[in-house]
């Protein structure tokens, strides 16, 4: 066998009603559904304290409220949960480039390569759970495997905020006691035919004779087989990634000052940047972006020798286009934009391969910054330059995304919630959550 993998499988608890009760304090340690609450509307996501009344995700709005009547229902806020999931995947990718997500609040994470970086499975799972908590004021359970599957019952088994490391070798022992639901590919008739057989738990898999298995099962006997004694060779796939980032604004009226367009750049170069960082990428080409005001496009851009995620890097290589190699239009300009492309994963493993201490500086000094961003918007922190230039009006879905996020950090408007998209069953959660 090849060398022992460690793998990770991060899996948030109840996310999306652990992001209502962390925005509105007063529904901590309260049962909170969140879904559709019409005649036909579907429960997305359940708190603990609702699931203890039999609430789940998929469940029958009708139904829970008639077995929870006292729950707090709330409509979904999809974009608000996909803007916190992606600082999530933000902080997962500090730790590897080798995550693999599985939906909006769960993913895999190998993070064999980072072992010695970081300590072991433990060490990294523990900082994950750190951060998040520390971060977004959430929790996640976490499971520590040489195996994606082995990794995934163990993120459930000690849930909610729980930790559950595997060792290396002691997989089957892990699984044998526990109920063959815990198999993936198992539904309710699959079950049903493994009780049938005396199969009650993965136990009886593992001491099963194969060729009474294959069998009674065919196929199926071989795939168990596998699972029950926790061998899962899968790789940890990394998702596609996004080719480019970019922020843009159509100007209240057209501009020819530099100066003014140099402001906006300033901003759009520091929400990039932002943008970057929260997804573990860094890009090499930057280009700037106009609308004449007969609405001709004009780009310019400019390939660096190193790929960044520093917006000082960015705006300096955008202003030296503004000023050096775009011919003012007549009349000005009546769109702005930048954009980063050539995107490659930043390696979470920076400062390994001879990076110099003012890096590890600057580095530290973003980190910190970004933090205080994700807490109180993005406003807070902005280079100097972009500073007195009116009001923001970029349009990028990155911006929106983290103008929501912001709008979690205020006090709710009483009486009502900032965003009104009202829960279906087109964005259920997944079964445990
Ligand atoms: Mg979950």
């Amino acid at each position: 066998m090849d060398e022992p993998r460690t793998i990770l499988h991060v899996d948030m608890d109840a996310f999306y009603a652990s992001i209502e009760q962390r925005d509105d304090p007063s529904l901590r340690g309260k049962p909170v559904i969140v879904g559709g609450d019409g005649e036909r509307g579907v429960v997305c996501a359940a708190s603990y304290e609702a699931r203890r009344f039999g609430v789940h995700s998929a469940l029958a709005s009708v139904i829970a409220k008639r077995r929870c009547p006292h729950a707090h229902f709330l409509p979904v806020r999809m974009s608000h949960y996909v803007a916190v999931s992606r600082e999530i995947f933000a902080i997962l990718r500090d730790f590897t480039p080798l995550c693999e997500p599985l939906s909006i609040d769960e993913a895999f994470l190998d993070v064999t390569g980072s072992l010695r970086l970081f300590g072991g499975g433990r060490a990294i799972a523990e900082a994950i759970r750190a951060r998040i908590k520390e971060e977004l004021d959430l929790t996640a359970s976490v499971g520590v495997a040489s195996s994606k599957y082995v990794a995934k019952v163990a993120s459930d088994h000690d849930k909610p905020d729980g930790l559950v490391l595997v060792p290396f070798g002691e997989e089957a022992a892990f699984l044998a006691p526990l109920p063959i639901e815990v198999f993936w590919g198992v539904g309710p008739v699959t079950a049903q035919t493994l009780r049938r057989l005396g199969i009650e738990k993965v136990d009886d898999i593992q001491r099963a004779d194969p060729a009474l298995l294959e069998a009674r099962l065919g196929n199926l006997a071989d795939h168990l087989g596998r699972l029950a004694r926790g061998q899962d060779p899968r790789p940890v796939q990394p998702g596609r990634r996004r080719k480019s980032m970019g922020s843009e604004v159509t100007l209240g009226e057209d501009c020819a000052d530099r100066d003014a367009l140099a402001g906006h750049l300033a901003r759009q170069a520091s929400t990039v940047a932002f943008g970057l960082r929260s997804e573990g990428l860094r890009g090499r080409t930057v280009v700037l972006k106009i609308r004449r005001p007969d609405r001709g496009l004009v780009t310019r851009s400019e390939t660096l020798e190193h790929p960044t995620d520093d917006e000082v890097v960015i705006v300096r290589t955008a202003k030296r286009l503004l000023a050096e190699k775009l011919p003012m239009p007549a009349g000005g300009v009546r769109l702005i934009g930048l954009q980063v492309s050539g995107l490659d994963p930043a390696d979470g493993q920076l400062g390994l391969f001879g990076a110099s201490p003012e890096t590890e500086k600057r580095r530290a000094t973003l980190k910190g910054a970004d933090a205080v961003r994700r807490r109180f918007g993005e406003r807070m922190i902005q280079p100097a330059s972009a500073l007195g230039h009116g009001r923001r009006t970029e349009a990028s879905p990155q911006a929106a995304a983290r103008a929501e996020a912001r709008g979690r950090v205020k006090p709710r408007p009483p009486g009502g919630r900032d965003e009104g998209q009202s829960g279906t069953s087109r964005t259920n959660e997944r079964g445990r959550s």
